[in-house]
Parts: structure tokens; sequence; C-alpha cells
């Protein structure tokens, strides 16, 4: 999972420099607000650890949705083969 706050100017998802399995973990971690500057519109805003959103990475998405297509694929071809055979 990747962090992620909403810019407060732009509303571009800001990935966080810093990786926790939950909020209570990124509060240790960076306190209960913390600063980061937008690399879109460069504003530096303050945010709580309330803000933080955890989502998966674009990355892993699109790997298991083509894991997904692969596993579809064999089982329609399994099945075509065994109502030929
Ligand atoms: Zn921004």
């Amino acid at each position: 999972m990747k962090l992620f706050v909403t810019c407060k100017d732009c509303e571009a998802q800001l990935p966080l420099p810093y990786s926790a399995l939950d909020r209570a973990e990124l509060a240790r971690t960076v306190g209960d607000t913390f600063s980061l500057r937008c690399p879109k519109c460069h504003a530096t805003n303050t945010y709580t650890v309330n803000e933080v959103v955890a989502r998966e990475s674009a990355a892993i998405a699109a790997l298991a949705f083509g894991l997904l297509l692969l596993g579809t694929g064999v089982l329609a071809y399994c099945a075509n083969g065994n109502a030929n055979g």
C-alpha cells in the first residue's frame, strides 16, 4: 500500500515519502502533522495523519487485473477444449 494526501491547493494526489502500516504507525514516525510540498503547484501545506489515505499502487492494480484476464482466458480455453474433446 502507498500513502497519499490530497493537495489542498490543486487536489493532486501526493505520494508520501514515508511508509507505514497504518495511521498510528505513521503518527509515530512523522508526528500528528507534517508538511509536504506539492510537486505540481509547488504549494507547501500542513497535513494531519487523518488526511492520509492508503491505496494500492497502480502497478500492483494493473498486475492484479492482468492476472485476472489471464486466468479468465485460461478458463475459457479449458472450457472450449473440453467441449471439443
Ligand atoms: Zn498542488
